[in-house]
């Protein structure tokens, strides 16, 4: 199949539209659409990215009123987080409504639904006039794609069209809040700061407790995704708490927020220059150390404040090679 590259919103919905798969750009990372509705495209989607089947994708829409073709019984918790976060990088995991195809939500009978902030990401969903299902657009278990070459590398071929847009502003995925029964769990870390959602929600949780596990399953349970190995490029990936705990052997990397004593002793070295930095350039430094036949990305460990929660998320999964 060749992959047709557009920097048009409507055309790339015409294709949604018509069953097709479409990778488009959206503020936290690269998104793999298909109609919601369309069982066949969904199948495929799951194929493209050799998805497991137990992994449900996000359903992304363009307006609050598309939010009752897809979910019911949404709770006052649930319409506050969207008054305020949405559109934005915040999923919100309400429950199902019966039409959506199961496939969608890997049949759980709940539904996750974001609402994307980029203007070209709206207008794009805007014109495809129906709910999209969308994962990261990457393969499965890869580091998400935060430019629109990185999903050409990974899906070139295998998908209908890429919607071409500027890299990716925040660069880590969406933050998954589970909304569906009682009070507000976070499921995963990401764009959205724990911080900032709970200005909204003070008693969101983000562990489950011991109630939860004996009510609804753990973590695990509730967000399939979460057992999956996730996010992790080629090379290894080390965590360290100051670079000077690397040793340079050739074949190395390093990216943190302290420099090096000698930044030169590195094929690729990227100093960020706060936590949103770090999160915005990970998986694309990743992805560029893969390419320069990097061996080992050396990762400084950072505070688990605000952004720096999701950096240190993804980063412990990615040194996890399970
Ligand atoms: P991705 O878009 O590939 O980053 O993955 C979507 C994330 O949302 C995964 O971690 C999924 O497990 C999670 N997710 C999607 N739907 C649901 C749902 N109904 N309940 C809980 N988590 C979900
Ligand atoms: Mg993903």
């Amino acid at each position: 199949m060749k992959t047709r590259l557009t920097d048009d919103p409507a055309e790339a919905a015409a294709l949604i539209r018509r069953g097709k798969l479409v990778a488009f750009p959206t503020e936290t990372v690269y998104g793999l659409g298909a109609d919601a509705w369309d069982v066949k495209a969904v199948a495929a989607l799951f194929n493209a990215k050799g998805r497991p089947r137990d992994n449900p994708l996000i359903v992304h829409i363009a307006a609050l009123r598309q939010l009752d073709a897809v979910a019911v019984c949404i709770s006052e918790w649930a319409r506050a987080l969207m008054e305020h976060f949405f559109p934005g990088s915040l999923t919100v995991v309400v429950r199902r409504r019966a039409p959506l195809p199961t496939i969608v939500t890997a049949g759980l009978d709940t539904v996750a639904v974001r609402m994307p902030s980029l203007a070209v990401t709206r207008a794009f969903l805007r014109a495809c006039a129906c709910p999209v299902a969308a994962p990261s657009a990457n393969r499965s278990g890869r580091p998400s794609a935060t430019t629109w070459q990185a999903v050409q590398n990974d899906l070139g071929g295998r998908i209908d069209a890429i919607l071409r847009g500027e890299p990716c502003a925040k660069g880590i995925e969406s933050t998954v809040v589970d909304c569906s029964a009682g009070m507000p769990r976070l499921l995963r870390a990401g764009a959205t700061s724990i911080e900032a959602l709970r200005m909204v929600v003070p008693g969101l949780r983000t562990a489950a407790t011991a109630h939860d596990v004996a009510a609804a399953g753990d973590t695990a349970a509730r967000s399939p995704g979460m057992r999956h190995r996730h996010y992790a490029p080629d090379a290894r990936v080390v965590l360290v708490n100051d670079p000077s705990e690397v040793e340079p052997h050739g074949d190395h990397a390093y990216i943190g927020l302290s420099k090096p004593a000698e930044p030169a002793d590195f094929g690729q070295c990227y100093v960020a220059g706060s936590a949103q930095d770090y999160a915005r350039v990970l998986f694309d430094f990743f992805r560029r150390c893969e390419s320069a036949g990097i061996r080992t990305i050396y990762c400084q460990v950072i505070t688990e404040r605000g952004i720096g929660r999701a950096v240190m998320d993804r980063l412990r999964r990615a040194a996890t090679r399970a």
